[in-house]
């Protein structure tokens, strides 16, 4: 049975020396922590410090953030990915101000029930904002406790969470500083207990830690194998009018929710699937009001989002209804300024840049 108190002050004695100065770590605003952890999840403390900034900047408070327009919110968390946790938010957020009179609610129960808050960041809310004994556990904390303890069942495993959850609580129960239990616990996961060739010299639990005992923290945690992601064709048709591309802003639900691309179809992926790819794309330009014929493939590209690949094929299309280019449905017609303002979905921000690029050439051709 380990000794969690002596855990508490190991673990807050290497935090004092070795932390990193960060934004949000000098932040007793909870709409500010709230909007930190929303930003960490899935991202690099590095990717996110000079979005951190900008998107205080622009949304300081709840009221700002509540009234933000859909553009306005995916400029300021464009190229950070998973946007859907920025619609989460601003949901959240107006919540609170329509039920709690813009008050963050301070117990587990209301805060969970709040859009975008699962138990993750509730527990980091909670104790880095209101100092409660609430544990805030992630990956990296079951990696950290799963080799402490020597836990070889799968971390995925609601029992091992809820061993782990139990305790983190009586580590802070023996402390008044429960928000730096779990931001010191993040730390030492990011930088010392990291998930290849851990850094056990430099760890304070190294003198009681199992795995690191027996030597074998490399084979833990043990987790279910992760499945590939799947692998989808996309064509993408360009289709170029009087110095403009056309393009489309995608369904305000699902991945890559609002943002913007060019007209594409996705198909699941399978050899027969190219040749169909003139047919798909004429089908979706009639949608949008244009009968084209498909030029030879342009581009090919590969994106992995976690759970999906896109395996990606550009094609330049040609007008044939030579009269009337008003798009039809959700198709805009963009110049190259607005090409290069507009909020591109993944793997469209480069298409985006060729499609410029080639408008620019275009434009120096006819002398323009
Ligand atoms: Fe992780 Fe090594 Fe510390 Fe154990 S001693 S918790 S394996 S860094």
């Amino acid at each position: 049975m380990m000794d969690y108190l002596n855990l508490a002050r190991q673990l807050l004695g290497w935090y004092d020396c070795r932390r990193r100065e960060l934004p949000w770590r000098t932040e007793t605003d909870p709409y500010r922590i709230w909007v930190s952890e929303v930003m960490l999840q899935q991202t690099r403390v590095e990717a996110v410090i000079p979005y951190y900034h900008n998107f205080l900047r622009r949304f300081p408070d709840m009221r700002s953030l509540a009234e933000a327009t859909p553009e306005e919110l995916l400029s300021a968390w464009q190229g950070l990915g998973y946007y859907s946790r920025a619609r989460n938010l601003q949901q959240g957020v107006r919540e609170v101000l329509a039920h709690y009179g813009g008050n963050l609610p301070d117990s587990r129960d209301e805060i969970g029930a709040l859009s975008g808050i699962g138990p993750y960041t509730a527990g980091a809310i909670l104790s880095i904002a209101y100092n409660k004994a609430e544990p805030a556990v992630d990956g990296n904390v079951l990696r950290v406790f799963s080799r402490l303890l020597h836990i070889e069942e799968l971390v995925e495993r609601a029992p091992v969470r809820r061993r782990i959850e139990a305790v983190v609580r009586e580590m802070m129960a023996g402390t008044p500083r429960c928000g730096d239990i779990t931001q010191a616990l993040m730390e030492l996961g990011a930088l010392v207990c990291i998930p290849r060739n851990p850094r056990c010299g430099e760890c304070p639990w190294q003198g009681v830690c199992i795995a690191s005992q027996r030597s074998d923290q490399a084979l833990l945690p043990r987790r279910k194998a992760a499945e590939p992601p799947r692998k989808v064709a996309v064509f993408t048709g360009i289709l170029l009018q009087g110095g403009r591309a056309l393009a489309v802003r995608r369904p305000d639900r699902g991945l890559l929710a609002g943002m913007w691309e060019f007209p594409s179809v996705e198909t699941l992926d399978s050899p027969a699937a190219t040749l169909d790819a003139a047919d798909l794309l004429c089908a979706r330009f009639r949608e949008l009001g244009q009968e084209v014929s498909v030029q030879a493939e342009w581009h090919s590209l590969t994106h992995v989002f976690s759970h999906r690949q896109w395996q990606m094929k550009t094609f330049r299309c040609r007008r044939r209804n030579p009269t009337g280019c008003d798009p039809a449905g959700d198709g805009h017609w963009l110049d190259r300024e607005q090409i290069a303002s507009m909020n591109w979905a993944g793997p469209h921000r480069k298409i985006a840049a060729w499609v410029r690029s080639e408008l620019e050439q275009e434009m120096r051709e006819k002398g323009l």
